[in-house]
């Protein structure tokens, strides 16, 4: 077994560095707690081969692994030039316009007729990540006459960003709808998706999706910042995908959004990852930046549930390393004294709901006692995640007879699950708990440990029971 001793989880984008069953499993030993699938450089038939891949290397190492299917959404494009591309320059004018016919000096097609009609004078448009920025002077409605405010080379299907522009384009593109069938239907996790603007935009996938996967709103563009609240309310989960963040918003805002995201989703007890350039520096180094330990120690500290390796083990040279260096980070952070000071401080009065009462009674009572882990029966996952909002001090045991819940929950801080049947009874239910303490390392003969469930067993949302159990020398309650 390979016990992570952190609550942080990691998650590993794969890729051309390590989109291989073997290489797989060494990011797992070395860490990686999920595996994300970018369907912006997948189709569903090579969805399809690395979801096989990951569940197999689940299957040798005996422990539930999660796998996060991100949608590419509608990620805008430029057309195509004549010459392939064209220099811009600061102050010059440029069109776009709905002409399919291959660009110029002077223009190029903008394929998204909704887009050309909604853009207004004073809207900004960025270029390949933000590299070249335009505003527009003029609109007619299939034509934008734009200035150039930083200029640059602008080439084949370079991507545009509107951070000014409320799109009527649906958040899922065609593809975007087939990718999603074929993810659920191949039983991933969770589904990320792209350039959220609006609740039903959200809404939508989880109509899709229904219960078969936990649905994780990006929170990229400007648009889902302005309704964070109404978002927050209908996601899973959530991304500080800070990469498009960063393109659409003024850079210097998106560590105050960082923050702002993560306490608002652990007030809500909605899992948070932060995504994006963590450790950028080691897709082409074996040791990352002094920055970029402090970045990855700041989501740490903060409190998030996971946090994100992109193109580091994607397509880096340095994929375990990368995955390895993260780990000791979470890991130092969290033995740190200041770690838990602020986490306390941090944390959100609790809802007025039985699971809520429960939930913190239970952070309270391993706090007093030196209980070693709080071992919780859940159906859903739901009882886990209202632990895990507490930020205990003592490791979360899931126990749940639902697989798809103990792979849901590898994304949520400080949870480690089991898969197995419902407790019969009461005495099953302690015995049971205290053995799979024993057994996955978080409890010895002559600790104890809360239990939590709902009683009858079985029904969901039921959580009304605390259980305090000594472990005997037979690995069962003792008391
Ligand atoms: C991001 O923009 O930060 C992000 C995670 O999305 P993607 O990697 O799909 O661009």
């Amino acid at each position: 077994m390979n016990r992570r001793s952190r609550r942080c989880k990691i998650l590993a984008t794969l890729g051309p560095a390590s989109n291989d069953e073997a290489s797989v499993e060494k990011l797992w030993r070395a860490g990686a707690d999920v595996f994300r699938i970018n369907m912006s450089h997948a189709d569903p038939e090579a969805m399809r081969e690395t979801v096989a891949m990951i569940r197999a290397v689940e299957a040798r190492v005996g422990q539930p692994i999660g796998i996060l299917v991100d949608l590419q959404g509608p990620k805008l494009r430029v057309g195509t030039f004549a010459g392939g591309g064209v220099d811009l320059l600061v102050g010059q004018t440029f069109s776009f316009d709905s002409d399919p016919t291959p660009g110029d000096a002077e223009r190029v097609c903008l394929p998204h007729p909704e887009i050309l009609s909604a853009l207004a004078p004073g809207h900004k448009l960025l270029i390949d990540d933000g590299k070249l920025r335009l505003h527009v002077v003029e609109a007619t409605g299939d034509r934008a006459l734009t200035k150039v405010d930083v200029g640059g080379r602008i080439s084949n299907r370079k991507g545009v960003s509107l951070p000014d522009t409320e799109i009527a384009v649906a958040a899922m593109t065609p593809k975007d709808r087939v990718d999603l069938e074929a993810a659920v239907e191949t039983g991933v996790d969770w589904i990320a998706l792209s350039f959220v603007q609006r609740a039903t935009d959200v809404l939508e996938v989880k109509r899709l999706t229904g219960d078969r996967a936990f649905v994780l709103a990006k929170i990229e563009k400007p648009q889902a910042i302005a309704r964070l609240d109404e978002i927050m309310a209908v996601a899973d989960a959530l991304m500080v995908a800070r990469g498009d963040l960063g393109v659409e918003m003024p850079l210097e805002k998106v560590p105050g959004l960082q923050k702002r995201i993560t306490r608002e989703a652990r007030r809500l007890g909605r899992p948070v990852v932060v995504a994006t350039q963590m450790l950028e520096s080691m897709i082409s180094a074996p040791a990352p930046t002094r920055a970029e330990v402090s970045d990855v120690a700041t989501a740490v500290f903060e409190g998030g549930d996971a946090i994100m390796l992109s193109a580091e083990s994607a397509s880096g040279k340095y994929p375990f390393e990368a995955v390895t260096m993260m780990n000791r980070i979470a890991e130092e952070v969290e033995q740190d004294n200041i770690y838990r000071a602020i986490i306390a401080a941090q944390r959100a009065a609790p809802e007025r709901t039985g699971a809520d009462a429960v939930a913190v009674a239970a952070r309270d009572m391993t706090e007093t006692l030196d209980l070693k882990a709080i071992v919780a029966w859940t159906s859903s996952g739901a009882t886990a995640l209202r632990v895990a909002r507490e930020r205990p001090r003592a490791p979360i045991l899931a126990l749940t007879p639902n697989r798809d819940t103990a792979r849901r929950l590898t994304a949520v801080w400080g949870v480690e699950s089991v898969i197995t049947k419902d407790a019969k009874d009461v005495d099953d239910m302690a015995n049971r708990a205290c053995k799979f303490a024993v057994r996955q390392g978080l409890a010895a003969v002559g600790d104890r440990i809360l239990i939590i469930a709902g009683v009858p067993f079985g029904t969901p949302g039921a959580t009304n029971m605390l259980r305090l159990a000594f472990i005997g020398e037979d690995g069962l309650r003792a008391e």
